[in-house]
């Protein structure tokens, strides 16, 4: 098999048995990095030294991508910002640490939207991130070159940031696995933050097992993360075929149902009918599966919602990129003047209209209406899927309404249609619930992602039905330009 459709444990038992080295693989990974590069975009910073310490992990010797909003000592990082273009922190994050204390091996740093913030990889500050399926076409954002890098083959594993399905809906159009865990179950020490009570590091990777073993290295309590949690003895990767006989799933009925749409709606259609027709597949492995009612105020209310508390949250969290501390000094002569010349050259217009969407909802007069507001409806909204998940294990919906669209097709505006068939990723983030995309089928020659989100600290769960799926679904290790599938 060649080196682009191998898994973490193909790799692991090559090198265990002497087949290749890790400096062998690094350098067939940075060799591909290189060669992508001017098509995909997928690096804003290439690594291009081996640097290795051996452990006992099931990482090491293996290469990854890292997204480049980790902080990562003295390598440039950049979160894909003016703002930050020659940035080199002076400490590592703790997601890195780790990852270099199991051996792993850094092939680059990936490109992402401005300061995660976005969901078309079309606004890092060096450029577009294309879909390596088609490069007429996006991949997603904001964890865009960690998509990007997995589903191109140069890496088996990529870190990224999921704020409202930054990793989740890239892997969608990448054909690849996204995981997000458990909110707290992965350190965010080091990782920029855009809305903290709704960030989350996880993984992407080509399949179920994969995103275990990963989540394994990293998951645990880090006492420069307040909110992380403790470590639960539970072994992902070892369980993940325990029985899901008699796991009960749900669908929101109001964006699934087929009944809902109008013939003009061909490609929401056509992605409903795969959905089903998978469903169809899991309950005869076991599953047992309903639509349910979600109410259409609760699920027209994610998106504003999410807006308005990661809008603010986003603005006080920026509120240090100043041009003074970190990145390119501003001109001017006094504070202000300085402040006003670094923000002004340094945010593209996205990130200033959501700072100033962020600046609004924060003025003291809007606060109890629009800032405290938001927070009792995602309260709602958390309710209502704790209440289901009393009788459920897990809610089940396609990944996105299309495949991946051509560029131009696709803004961040906000749109009737995004609000009713994108909106529920956000929900792992409300809840912080662990949520899973893997690729479900093709149309157009693109792929299609089906996405899994389960209770709350029930990670290990969430993998088990997860690598299920993705074994009746039959999508595992594909990559970039595979036939036939
Ligand atoms: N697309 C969402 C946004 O625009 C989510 C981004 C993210 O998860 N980082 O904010």
């Amino acid at each position: 098999m060649d080196y682009q459709h191998q898994t973490i444990m193909d790799l692991r038992k090559q090198l265990d048995d002497g087949t290749c080295t890790s400096e062998e693989l690094f350098q067939t990974a940075l060799d591909l990095a290189k060669k992508y590069q001017e098509s995909d975009n997928s690096f804003v910073t290439i690594t291009p030294e081996f640097k290795q310490k051996k452990s006992q992990s099931l990482l090491n010797g293996i290469p990854y991508g890292l997204k480049d909003n980790f902080s990562t000592a003295n390598i440039l990082t950049t979160a894909s910002s003016n703002i930050l273009k020659d940035y080199i922190p002076p400490y590592d994050a703790t997601v890195y640490k780790k990852l270099k204390q199991s051996g792993a091996v850094l092939v680059g740093k990936t490109t992402l939207d401005e300061l995660a913030m976005g969901g078309t990889g079309t606004t890092a500050h060096t450029g577009v991130v294309r879909n390596p399926w088609d490069e007429q076409r996006l991949i997603g954002g904001s964890s865009a070159g960690s998509a990007a890098c997995v589903a191109r083959g140069i890496v088996p594993f990529a870190i990224g940031s999921d704020t409202g399905d930054s990793i989740r809906k890239p892997a969608a159009f990448g054909g690849i696995v996204g995981f997000k865990p458990t909110y707290g179950r992965i350190s965010r020490y080091g990782l920029f933050a855009f809305a903290s009570s709704l960030d989350h590091v996880g993984t992407l990777t080509r399949c179920v097992e994969d995103a275990a073993i990963v989540t394994d290295v990293l998951k645990g309590k880090d006492p420069l993360d307040m909110t992380s949690l403790e470590n639960e003895d539970l072994n992902y990767y070892e369980h993940l075929h325990d029985d899901i006989k008699g796991r009960k799933l749900f669908y929101f009925k109001e964006t699934c149902d087929l009944e809902n749409y109008s013939a003009e709606d061909e490609e929401v259609i056509a992605v409903l009918t795969k959905f089903h027709e998978l469903l169809d597949r899991l309950r005869k492995e076991g599953f047992e599966i309903e639509g349910i009612s979600f109410g259409k105020d609760l699920l027209n209310a994610i998106y504003p919602s999410y807006m308005t508390i990661s809008c603010a949250e986003a603005t006080s969290n920026n509120a240090n990129l100043t041009g003074i501390q970190f990145g390119p000094r501003g001109e001017g002569s006094s504070i202000e003047e300085i402040m006003f010349d670094a923000r002004t050259k340094g945010f593209s217009e996205l990130i200033k209209r959501r700072f100033i969407l962020g600046s609004y909802i924060l003025q003291k007069e809007n606060q109890e209406r629009l800032f405290l507001n938001a927070g009792r409806v995602r309260r709602l909204i958390v309710d209502r899927m704790n209440k289901l998940f009393e009788t459920y294990d897990g809610l089940i919906m396609p990944a996105s309404g299309g495949i991946a669209p051509k560029f131009g097709e696709r803004s961040d505006e906000l749109s009737e249609r995004y609000l009713l068939l994108e909106n529920h990723l956000a929900l792992g983030n409300f809840g912080g619930f662990p949520s899973i995309t893997l690729p479900m089928g093709f149309l157009h020659g693109m792929p299609l992602g089906i996405n899994l989100t389960g209770r709350i600290k029930e990670d290990g769960v969430v993998l088990t039905m997860a690598q299920k799926i993705e074994d009746v679904a039959g999508y595992r290790g594909i990559v970039a330009g595979d036939q036939n599938v």
